[in-house]
């Protein structure tokens, strides 16, 4: 019975090391379990004389809590292991390349945008919005485009009724500005315009306008030269000059047709600028006295200037970009050149 309990805890020394924690368990049965080597003991024990059941009943049970103590002890040990191996196989290598998140920018149309309202902000000009879906009255007779006017035929847009329609212009912004504030008068208009055109490099049922409108005492067309010219210069870089040339619009008298000298060829002559080494931007003037006079203002003590450009024109030229359609494709290949 001695001998039996020595080699028991032998094997035990034996078989304890270096173990992990999954083979600990198996120790752990294969010693105390129901069937385990120790328990099989406790049978031996009926067969030892009475007197001495007290003595190896002490050794049975000191070798039983020898192994219990050494195999918590193993197990502790394993575990600790066990945790700091993970921790270094679940290490995060910082130095290694992130995931990429695609994020969105704004469309170079927007952009183009804010950077036009940017400029005139710093003028001292305020930027105004209107409703899209305007009022006949607003788009055209208070812009001095009766009826009949010929003029309409330029700007066909879509009808919704015969006196409502989507506004051609950001014109009759100005016009509600003009009812409703009294001069002196500095804001521009911005805003979505449609006009029943067929889609062409140029051409789109959908564009944005930019329209600019100063009412005030001795307001003069150099305010107006120096206005265009200063967000010109702004807008597309110092060297550009922007010329006037007379031209005829219904809203305006004098008018003037307004180029900038071609930011490709610098004015010398390319295909964009067709040669003649100006781009065409818009429309402007003095606006004209029945104008003033359809939203009461007195023209002969008030004068101004407004003017028109489109946005999408101006983008263009600014981003070499050849086609209008461009911008309402929703090609990512094109608008991710333009994120911010
Ligand atoms: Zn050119």
């Amino acid at each position: 019975m001695e001998d039996k309990i020595k080699q028991i805890k032998e094997e035990f020394k034996e078989k304890i090391k270096n173990k992990s924690l999954k083979e600990l368990k198996e120790l752990e049965i294969y010693f105390l379990g129901r069937k385990g080597k120790v328990s099989i003991l406790f049978q031996f024990f009926k067969t030892v004389p009475k007197e001495r059941r007290k003595h190896f009943g002490a050794k049975i049970n000191e070798l039983k809590s020898f192994i219990e103590k050494g195999i918590s002890t193993e197990i502790q040990r394993a575990e600790s292991i066990e945790a700091s191996r993970k921790l270094e196989e679940e290490k995060i290598d910082v130095t290694l390349p992130g995931i990429k998140l695609h994020t969105g920018g704004l469309h170079i149309l927007s952009q183009t945008i804010s950077r036009a309202e940017d400029i005139f902000l710093s003028m001292g000009f305020d930027v105004m919005v209107g409703p899209e879906i305007e009022e006949d009255y607003y788009n055209f007779e208070a812009l001095n485009i009766p009826e009949f006017h010929p003029a309409r035929a330029m700007q066909d847009t879509f009808y919704l009724s015969k006196k409502i329609l989507l506004r051609t212009q950001t014109s009759p912004i100005q016009v509600r500005i003009m009812e409703k504030y009294k001069p002196p008068i500095r804001i521009i208009a911005m805003g979505r315009c449609y006009r029943k055109d067929a889609p062409d490099s140029s051409h789109f049922p959908v564009f944005h306008q930019i329209e600019g409108l100063v009412i005030d005492k001795k307001v003069t067309f150099a305010n107006l030269k120096g206005t265009l010219s200063l967000f010109a210069k702004r807008m597309f870089g110092e060297e550009v000059k922007v010329r006037f040339t007379p031209s005829y619009f219904p809203f305006v008298e004098p008018g003037a047709e307004t180029s900038i000298s071609c930011v490709i060829c610098g004015g010398k002559g390319c295909s964009v600028c067709k040669n003649t080494g100006w781009l065409e931007m818009g429309g402007s003037g003095m606006v004209h006295p029945n104008v003033l006079k359809n939203v009461g203002i007195d023209p002969e003590i008030y004068q101004g200037f407004a003017f028109g450009w489109g946005m999408e024109r101006i983008a263009m030229v600014k981003h070499k970009i050849p086609d209008i359609r461009m911008f309402y494709q929703n090609d990512l290949r094109f608008l991710k050149q333009f994120k911010g």
